[in-house]
């Protein structure tokens, strides 16, 4: 395969931006070789600098559930520039969003638009502060909630892909509001309400994890979380940036049955452009200024690009629910693949999935990191020789579009059987 152009840009990409990239994780540290710069997307595929193409399996991390250039989108798109691309003024289309963000997730009883699923995280914490007068939060290891100062403790995504437990630049003070402790633990829970419950503002979780490849919470675990954050006075906020609209319309809420007093959004809302949410509890959002005395505010918040991307993917969603069962079926067939194997452990929730090399069960952060990277280097190097992209991270799930269709689908399951069935 060659990367000739690919490794010039990276060369001149590294004199100017810190190791070459915007996002850690795209500079391919843990599998090593060159990262693919790309050049364009058309459905489930893109092209590189050098002519290769591939599938593409992290749709830009999550957003693209339709795929890159997804007509509807883009006539979105196209509208916006006939009116103008910001304002800094309300507009209506900035209400039939949050309506429908609150049809799909009835929990948001109220909800505000901002630019990144960071902010969203961030912002929802200080409302939560606000709204109870308490401090603490407890966030999960392994969970990534964007790159807040105060939930960088043990977070996953490219922390873990990097292997930096905790970032520099973050003082002890905004670090010791955290309470990190293991996924899918009802006791690590319980001792903490039982120990520091009055203090408790939040609890913050990835409702089905992606930040350090794909772990499902247990049943019990979420019954843990509903019923101690209410008996001791906390609120639940579920980041849903990544499983919102993802796993189901309604998210991993709807999936769970289960509500949080407080929800963040990000990702598929905003149709491949920059946008994210946070809501909850119409007493708790009200706390949010100018309504109340919570501060939060954003110049392109809002802003009538991203606001009809966003509306144009969650109204095609809405109108094809079938998606999400063809989704389900695709990803059943690619994990099909790899079934069997021994040493491989496959984890799944509609469309996000990862293969761990690692006997399993993998249920925690603790069973994650003891996967054998050396392997999933291998795995990965395989399949994009072949035209397959993978997340270059053992610790990132892969995302299925509605793009993707039997012929890419049979494609990447062959590969990977060649791989995992030589
Ligand atoms: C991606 C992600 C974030 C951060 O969103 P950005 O838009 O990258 O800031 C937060 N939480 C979860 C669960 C995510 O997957």
């Amino acid at each position: 395969m060659k990367l000739d152009q690919s490794a010039a840009l990276l060369a001149r990409a590294q004199q100017i931006i810190p190791g070459g990239v915007n996002s850690p994780v795209r500079a391919f540290r843990s599998v090593g070789g060159t990262p693919p710069f790309i050049a364009r997307g058309e459905g489930c595929r893109f092209h590189d600098v050098d002519g290769n193409t591939y599938i593409d399996y992290i749709c830009s991390w999550g957003p693209l559930i339709l795929g890159h250039r997804f007509p509807p989108v883009l006539d979105a798109i196209r509208d916006v520039l006939d009116v103008g691309t910001s304002f800094g003024a309300p507009t209506e289309r900035e209400i039939e969003l949050a309506e429908e963000i609150r049809a799909a997730a009835p929990s948001c009883e109220m909800l505000r638009l901002v630019n990144s699923g960071t902010e969203a995280t961030m912002s929802a914490l200080r409302v939560a502060r606000g709204f109870t007068g308490r401090e603490l939060t407890i966030k999960f290891e392994g969970c990534y909630h964007g790159h807040v100062d105060s939930l960088l403790v043990k977070a996953g995504s490219g922390m873990a892909t990097l292997g930096i437990a905790d970032t520099a630049g973050v003082p002890p003070g905004f670090a010791n509001t955290t309470l990190a402790l293991p996924y899918n633990s009802v006791e690590a829970l319980e001792a903490a309400f039982r120990e520091r419950g009055d203090q408790i503002a939040a609890v913050i979780l990835e409702p089905i994890a992606g930040n350090m490849g794909c772990v499902l919470p247990s049943p019990e675990f979420l019954a843990a979380l509903r019923a101690l954050t209410q008996k001791h006075g906390a609120l639940l906020i579920f980041d849903e940036v990544m499983t919102g609209f993802r796993v189901a319309f309604g998210g991993a809420q709807q999936l769970f049955q289960l509500r949080p007093d407080m929800t963040t959004f990000g990702k598929v809302i905003g149709g491949g452009l920059p946008i994210a949410a946070y809501g909850g509890r119409a007493d708790i959002m009200s706390r949010v200024a100018p309504a109340g005395n919570v501060y939060q505010a954003g110049t392109l918040s809002g802003n009538p690009l991203a606001v009809s991307a966003g509306l144009a993917m969650v109204r095609h969603l809405k109108a094809h629910p079938e998606i999400y069962t063809q989704l389900n079926e695709a990803a059943t067939r690619i994990c099909a693949a790899g079934e069997g194997v021994e040493g491989v452990t496959i984890n799944r929730c509609g469309s996000m999935f990862t293969f761990f090399f690692h006997p399993g069960p993998v249920n925690s952060w603790d069973d994650a990191k003891s996967c054998d990277t050396a392997r999933f280097r291998d795995f990965h190097r395989h399949l994009l020789e072949r035209g397959i992209y993978f997340p270059p991270s053992q610790y990132e799930a892969a995302f299925l579009s509605a793009a993707h269709d039997a012929e890419a689908v049979e494609t990447t399951a062959a590969a990977i059987s060649a791989f995992l069935h030589p």
